[in-house]
């Protein structure tokens, strides 16, 4: 019990507490999409989609599940990982193995987090992936003080949109799913966006004609993908991030004291 209920406190006060602080003040707000284990059809339904808009998303990918069959169908294999890059889409780590962070040690954690960076680096020449996701959602303070360091950001499925000083470590996010599919309440959360100037990043598995219950169908995706980018700035998450960073190091360059006259000449 004590166990339990020391997961589910670390888990609500995770809520408030921000790892990685970041200002996000985007006018007329930013989109991302991303897809999380890799299913092949979150590339060749759900790549496609974004590219006929002339877009691109965020693959977070377990590199030890390539070639796999699953319930959201076929994994993407070796192929589809060098395709997603070469097509310009992000892609993002989300541990070896698919671990559940909040119940794993952080050094066995970070170990198996640098399983998959290695693996990416060997597919991909040097590739290394700078932004993640936590498999299940599932968060720790522990896995999110370990990771705020170790990636530009990490993505979690609490329900929001980022925005005022959001947690870069523990960043919100939006299910796009085929089961819980409402297009008026999703489209509203892109009219909010809009308005607030916030970062919304979408998120499911398969895009499927009939999807697994963590997918949705190309339709579906391609609704929500049309509706963001007529509206706003639809960015993979990691362009999204490097703005917000040269944005705050222009701030700050700005309210730094004048450097003092040279004397002399
Ligand atoms: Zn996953």
């Amino acid at each position: 019990m004590r166990g339990s209920l020391s997961t589910r406190l670390t888990r609500t006060v995770g809520r408030f507490v921000r790892s990685q602080p970041a200002r996000i003040d985007w006018p007329g707000g930013v989109v991302s999409f991303s897809f999380d284990d890799f299913p092949r059809s979150a590339l060749t339904e759900g790549g496609a989609i974004l590219e006929k808009y002339r877009l691109r998303g965020t693959y977070y990918a377990a590199l030890s599940l390539a070639g796999q069959d699953s319930d959201m169908g076929p994994m993407f294999d070796i192929e589809d990982i060098r395709a997603a890059h070469d097509r310009g889409h992000e892609l993002g780590c989300h541990t070896y193995s698919h671990l559940d962070c909040s119940r794993t040690r952080s050094a066995a954690v970070l170990a198996d987090i640098s399983d998959n960076t290695a693996a990416f680096s060997a597919l991909l020449d040097g590739f290394v992936p700078v932004s993640f996701a936590f498999p299940f959602g599932a968060v720790s303070l522990g896995a999110r003080r370990a990771l705020a360091g170790r990636f530009a950001s990490c993505r979690g499925i609490a329900a929001g949109i980022n925005s005022g000083t959001a947690d870069l470590a523990h960043l919100f996010s939006k299910q796009v799913y085929d089961r819980s599919f409402d297009e008026a309440e999703l489209c509203r959360l892109v009219d909010r966006n809009y308005r607030i100037g916030g970062w919304l990043i979408f998120f499911t598995h398969d895009v499927a004609a009939v999807p697994s219950r963590y997918g949705c169908t190309p339709d579906q995706l391609e609704r929500m993908v049309a509706y963001a980018g007529e509206r706003c700035d639809v960015l993979p998450v990691s362009e999204v991030v490097g703005r917000l960073r040269r944005a705050q190091a222009g701030l700050r360059r700005q309210r730094s004291p004048l450097s003092p006259m040279p004397l002399g000449i």
